[in-house]
């Protein structure tokens, strides 16, 4: 066979593969579409050689801050030390209490006892999966009459891009004059009504970690608020704790910084987010008109845009999801359990925890959920697959 011929077929697999091979989250395909902004960008950062600091920061930071309607945003090195760098700015340490949904990633509770704080893990709202506020609210009372311990904050995490319930988490707030940390490293871009996340807590959070709403292309995080002296206190912690400048230390603080590059790559995504996430929408709407009924799909609340950091269902038990992964893995199609683990069985945990409430809802969700593939460039056919291979298990 000549070569012309070979190059031929093999032209014919690549392009069968490109077209069958389903991604969980298409980061390759993102920047297939994107290419020329985002090299463009990179390709400023090399030959200005601006690495760290580079104007493209603030840029971002203002940039940012103008999309989630706050006043200040400050950019950092994850979305964990976002959540970290709050908690620093807020002083929590031994002797607080911080609430923490129980269905959520390990990150949201592990910087609590970083801070020699007790995190006290609360149950979720079975539909929505985001904290339940009558478990909040009677963790709350439970630390307030059963242990020694000052209530301080409430985490609250807007789980797989859906934001919680925050006029209602706000008013027990005020009740037990706690703070609102909102992590939101699931759900840039979503709103409730025309309020964007990143703007419900006194502090938000949110992550630019590949994979999330909106990602870049490697760690970065950014915390939101619109107090002027937190920020300053922020601005502070995430470059050494300087004063005046880095060489003037005035705190304790952590050397967690976004690069430029990361800085560069998310400006120029910025330019196509809202409609990456309006298709993620019409994606997420094609898959519950065709899947409601059989599994339990997402549970939105009115006036709700989610940001679809995944698609969540659940089924009737563990073996049912098992069976149904299996069955979606051999067609080619990726799935993921988020989470397996309550935080409040995870080992990092155990011997500290002030158990002040029973978390069922969690225990019962982490069995049953699975995610399927969701990104802005799932195609029609993809979602088509998908679903017809997850209907055929129950017909
Ligand atoms: C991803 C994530 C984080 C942590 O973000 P990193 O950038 O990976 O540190 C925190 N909280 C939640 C809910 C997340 O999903």
């Amino acid at each position: 066979m000549s070569t012309a011929e070979d190059a031929g077929i093999e032209n014919v697999y690549k392009e069968r593969k490109k077209t069958t091979a389903m991604e969980f989250r298409d980061l390759k395909k993102q920047y297939q579409e994107h290419q020329k902004e985002i090299d463009d960008a990179v390709k400023a950062v090399i030959q200005d050689a601006h690495y760290i600091s580079g104007p493209q920061v603030a840029q971002l930071e203002e940039r940012l801050a103008a999309y989630a309607g706050v006043k200040h945003c400050i950019t950092c090195a994850n979305g964990t030390d976002a959540l970290q760098l709050a908690l620093m700015a807020w002083e929590i340490g031994p002797g607080d209490a911080v609430f923490v949904p129980d269905f959520t990633f390990f990150s949201s509770g592990e910087v609590v006892p970083l801070m020699g704080a007790e995190p006290v893990f609360v149950d979720i709202d079975a539909d929505t999966y985001n904290i339940s506020l009558e478990s909040l609210e009677r963790a709350i009372e439970y630390v307030v009459h059963h242990t020694d311990l000052t209530p301080r904050v409430i985490v609250a995490v807007d789980l797989f891009g859906q934001p919680a319930e925050y006029k209602k988490i706000r008013g027990i707030a005020d009740r037990y004059h706690l703070l609102i940390l909102e992590d939101a490293a699931q759900s840039f871009g979503s709103r409730i009504g025309e309020q964007r996340a990143c703007s419900f807590g006194d502090i938000s959070t949110t992550s630019f970690f590949p994979a999330k709403p909106l990602g870049c292309y490697g760690d970065g995080g950014a915390v939101f608020t619109d107090n002027d002296a937190w920020a300053d206190r922020l601005r502070s912690l995430h470059v050494h704790g300087k004063g005046g400048d880095k060489y003037d230390n005035i705190r304790i603080g952590l050397n967690s910084r976004l690069d430029t590059l990361q800085a560069a790559v998310l400006l120029a995504k910025m330019d196509f987010l809202e409609e990456e996430l309006d298709r993620c929408d019409q994606i997420a709407a094609e898959y519950t008109k065709r899947l409601a009924g059989v599994v339990k799909t997402p549970v939105i609340q009115q006036g709700i845009r989610c940001a679809w950091a995944q698609y969540t269902i659940c089924v009737k038990d563990k073996e049912e999801r098992e069976r149904l992964m299996a069955a979606l893995k051999e067609a080619g199609i990726p799935t993921a359990v988020y989470y397996k683990k309550p935080m409040h069985l995870q080992q990092a945990f155990a011997g500290r925890l002030v158990e002040a409430v029973p978390c069922t809802q969690t225990e019962d969700i982490c069995e049953r959920c699975v995610s399927l593939p969701i990104h802005p460039y799932l195609e029609e056919e993809q979602i088509a697959a998908v679903c017809e291979r997850v209907l055929s298990l129950w017909k």
